[in-house]
C-alpha cells in the first residue's frame, strides 16, 4: 500500500482502506510538526498503514479516535500481562493516590514489595527499585562493575535491554555481524569506546569463550535469558548452565534481562522454567502492571556493595507509591491465582499459535510460530528450528510487517515485528476472530510473498 503519509495520490482502495483511521491519520500529520516522528517511542511510528491515536483501552481491547475496536496483542509493549485496565491493579493506584503518590521518603508498600519479590523469584535476596526497564538495566550494570571493580560487559546480538548506551547496540532486526564488533544502532549513533562492550553469539558456547578471551577484566555478562525480542526461541540444553559456571569461575557477574518474561512466564520468570539463576536480575513492564516500576533482585554478595558499600542507588521516583501499588496489586493476583493464571495464558496462546500456524499452513506460507508462554514470534520462510541470532536473522521481516498492517485494517493490533504478547483478558472468542481476519490477511499477503 505505501505509506499513506506519504503518498500524494491514494487509489480507491486505498482511500477505502484509510477512511476508517482518517482522526488517527490527522493527529499524526499535525503531532509530526511538533513531535519527533509523531510519537513518544520510534517503536511506535512503525505501524501501518497509519501508526494509531488511541482514545481508551480495556481488557484485550483498544479503542481509537476514530472509534474503531481492536482486539490488541501489542499489550502496551508487554506490560499488560493481565490485560489493560485490571480492575485490581486500578482499584490498588486508586486507594493508594487518595494516600499520596510520591513521598520523597519509605512507604510500607515498599518493604510488602522487595519481601514478595524475594520470595517469588529464585536468585533474589535484595532488591533495588527503578522506574523502566532501561534504568533498571542501567542500576544492574552499575552495580556489577562496582562489585567487581571492572569495566567491560559482554552482551548478545539481537538482545534488547533500553536505551541506554551500553547496550543500545547490535539490537534486534540489526545483521549478525559475527563478532566481538558492536554494530551501531544508527550511522549517527556513536559506539561506547571498543573496551567497554563485547559483542557475542547466544546460545554458542564458543562465542562466549572467545569473547572472554577478548576481554579481561569483565564486569558482568548480560542476556535475556530467553530472548523474546531475537526470536523468542529456548536456550540450548547445558548453555544456561555453562555461562554460569564460567561466569563462576572469572568472577563475573551474570545478568538476567527479565523486563519481559518477569512475571509474564511464572511467578519467579524464565529462571524458574530454566533452572539457571543469575547474579542480578531486572524486572520491569509486567510488575508495573502499566505503570512504571521496575526492580533490580540480586544475591547478597553482589547487591551489599550498594547496601553496605559505598555504592548509592538514587532517584527521585525510585519506589513512587503508585508504581508499588500497582506492582503489589499484581503480585498478589499472581499469588492468589497460582498456576491457574499461567495455564490459562498458556492455554490461549497455544490455541492461538496454532491457529495461525495452520492458517499459514492451509494457505501455503511458509510461516512459523514460536511461541513460549504468552508471547509469539511469527517468522517467515526461518530456517527452521531457531537456535541462534543468525537463524532469527535470516526470516524475512517484510511479510510479517504486511501482514500487520491487513490485521490492523481489520481490527487486529499487532506490532510490524511480529512479536505479539496475549494477556489474561483475551478469550477464546478473541482468538477465533484473530484467526479469522488472520485468514484474510493471509489471503492479500501470500501472492506477494508466496
Ligand atoms: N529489556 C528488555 C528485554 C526489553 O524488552 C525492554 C523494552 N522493550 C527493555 C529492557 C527496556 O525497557 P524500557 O523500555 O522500559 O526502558
Amino acid at each position: 500500500m505505501g505509506n499513506p503519509m506519504t503518498a500524494e495520490a491514494h487509489s480507491d482502495h486505498e482511500r477505502e482502506v484509510l477512511a476508517p483511521l482518517t482522526g488517527s491519520q490527522a493527529y499524526m500529520h499535525r503531532a509530526r510538526g511538533v513531535i519527533a516522528r509523531g510519537v513518544a517511542s520510534a517503536f511506535r511510528a512503525a505501524s501501518r498503514p497509519t501508526p494509531l491515536v488511541l482514545d481508551r483501552a480495556s481488557g484485550s481491547r483498544l479503542i481509537d479516535i476514530d472509534g474503531n475496536s481492536f482486539i490488541d496483542y501489542v499489550g502496551a509493549y508487554g506490560p499488560a500481562l493481565l490485560g489493560h485496565n485490571a480492575a485490581p491493579i486500578l482499584r490498588s493506584v486508586l486507594e493508594q493516590a487518595e494516600r499520596g503518590t510520591l513521598f520523597g521518603a519509605q512507604h510500607r508498600g515498599e518493604l510488602e514489595l522487595a519481601e514478595r519479590l524475594v520470595e517469588m523469584v529464585p536468585s533474589a535476596e535484595m532488591v533495588a527499585f527503578a522506574n523502566t526497564g532501561s534504568e533498571a538495566v542501567h542500576t544492574a550494570l552499575r552495580i556489577a562493575k562496582a562489585a567487581t571493580g571492572r569495566q567491560r560487559i559482554i552482551k548478545f546480538e539481537g538482545h534488547y535491554h533500553g536505551w541506554i548506551d551500553p547496550v543500545y547496540l547490535s539490537l534486534p532486526g540489526q545483521p549478525p555481524a559475527g563478532g566481538p564488533l558492536p554494530r551501531p544502532a544508527s550511522p549517527l549513533e556513536a559506539l561506547p569506546p571498543a573496551s567497554d562492550v563485547i559483542v557475542a553469539r547466544w546460545n554458542d558456547s564458543d562465542s562466549l569463550l572467545a569473547a572472554i578471551d577478548a576481554g579481561t577484566s569483565i564486569a558482568a555478562i548480560i542476556m535475556e535469558p530467553i530472548p523474546c525480542n531475537a526470536g523468542t526461541f529456548m536456550p540450548e540444553p547445558g548453555y544456561l548452565q555453562s555461562v554460569r559456571d564460567l561466569c563462576d569461575r572469572h568472577g563475573i557477574v551474570l545478568i538476567f534481562d527479565e523486563v519481559i518474561t518477569g512475571f509474564r512466564l511464572a511467578p519467579g520468570g524464565a529462571q524458574e522454567i530454566l533452572g539457571v539463576t543469575p547474579d542480578l536480575t531486572v524486572f520491569a513492564k509486567a510488575i508495573g502492571g502499566g505503570f512504571p516500576m521496575a526492580m533490580v533482585a540480586g544475591r547478597k554478595p553482589v547487591m551489599s556493595v550498594a547496601a553496605e558499600g559505598p555504592l548509592q542507588l538514587v532517584g527521585t521516583y525510585n519506589g513512587n507509591a503508585i508504581g508499588v501499588a500497582a506492582a503489589n496489586a499484581l503480585l498478589a493476583e499472581i499469588r492468589e491465582r497460582g498456576s491457574e493464571l499461567y495455564q490459562q495464558l498458556d492455554h490461549v496462546a497455544a490455541r492461538l499459535a496454532g491457529a495461525l500456524t495452520d492458517l499459514a499452513a492451509a494457505a501455503g506460507c511458509p510461516l512459523a510460530v514460536n511461541q513460549i508462554g504468552s508471547v509469539l514470534q511469527l517468522l517467515w520462510d526461518p530456517s527452521l528450528p531457531v537456535r541462534t541470532y543468525d537463524d532469527f536473522a535470516r526470516a524475512d521481516p517484510r511479510p510479517v510487517e504486511d501482514l500487520a498492517e491487513q490485521l490492523l485494517t481489520r481490527g487486529i493490533y499487532t506490532r510490524p515485528r511480529g512479536l505479539w504478547y496475549v494477556s489474561a483478558a483475551h478469550s477464546l472468542d478473541d482468538i477465533d476472530v484473530t484467526a479469522a481476519a488472520f485468514e484474510q490477511a493471509l489471503h492479500e499477503v501470500a501472492p506477494s510473498w508466496n
